[in-house]
C-alpha cells in the first residue's frame, strides 16, 4: 500500500475489531475498502505534484465473473484476460492528454485465490508520472466498460488541495478533481 492512501484505524474502531476477534489487518481492509459488495469496486487516486498513485480493489466477481479458483479453460482464460486488462490501465483510466502522464509501475495482485468464505478480491497498484500535473482537472474511469460485472466504483481522491469522493456508475464515468478549473 502506498503511504499516501494509508489512514490509521481509529483506536476505538481497532478496539471493537480486536474485541470481535478480527485481526487488525482485516479491520483495516474492511474500513479502508468498505464491505465486499459484489459489483462495487474502490479506486483510490492520490495526486502529488507529478506523481499519481492509483489503487484499485474490488470483489473478484467484478473482474472475472466468479470468485472460485478457476476450473475450466474458459475460467482460466477469463482470469488471464482480466489480469491483462488490469496491467494496462490506459484502457480504463484516462488522464487528460495535456497532463502527459506515463505509467511507470503496474502491480496486479495474484487473483484466483478465494478466502475460506468463498469470496475473492482483486487489487492492483499503479504509479504514473505526469509532466504537467496541473492539467489533471479530471479523469475518466472506464471500469464498467472494461469489466462489465462492475456496476459502481467508489473513487477516493487525494490532491495537494484536499480530499474528495466521487461515484462512477453507468451514468457517470468522469471524475472532476476538486480545486482545479477545466
Ligand atoms: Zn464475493
Amino acid at each position: 500500500m502506498p503511504s499516501s492512501s494509508v489512514r490509521p484505524v481509529p483506536l476505538v474502531l481497532a478496539g471493537i475489531f480486536l474485541a470481535a476477534g478480527i485481526a487488525p489487518a482485516t479491520a483495516f481492509e474492511l474500513r479502508h475498502h468498505g464491505a465486499h459488495v459484489h459489483g462495487v469496486s474502490d479506486l483510490d487516486v492520490a495526486i502529488d505534484k507529478g506523481v499519481v498513485e492509483v489503487d484499485i480493489h474490488g470483489p473478484g466477481i467484478n473482474f472475472v465473473g466468479f470468485e472460485h479458483a478457476p476450473r475450466t479453460n474458459q475460467e482460466k482464460q477469463a482470469l488471464a484476460d482480466a489480469t491483462r486488462t488490469l496491467k494496462q490501465p490506459a484502457s480504463w483510466l484516462v488522464f487528460p492528454e495535456a497532463a502527459r502522464c506515463t505509467l511507470t509501475s503496474a502491480q496486479v495482485a495474484d487473483a484466483g485465490k478465494p478466502d475460506e468464505d468463498g469470496h475473492m478480491d482483486v487489487s492492483a497498484h499503479y504509479r504514473f508520472t505526469c509532466a504537467k500535473p496541473d492539467a489533471i482537472t479530471g479523469f475518466d474511469v472506464g471500469l464498467l466498460r472494461a469489466f462489465p460485472h462492475t456496476v459502481k466504483v467508489n473513487v477516493d481522491l487525494v490532491t495537494p488541495s484536499g480530499q474528495g469522493q466521487a461515484t462512477v456508475d453507468a451514468n457517470q464515468s468522469h471524475v472532476t478533481v476538486p480545486g482545479t478549473s477545466p
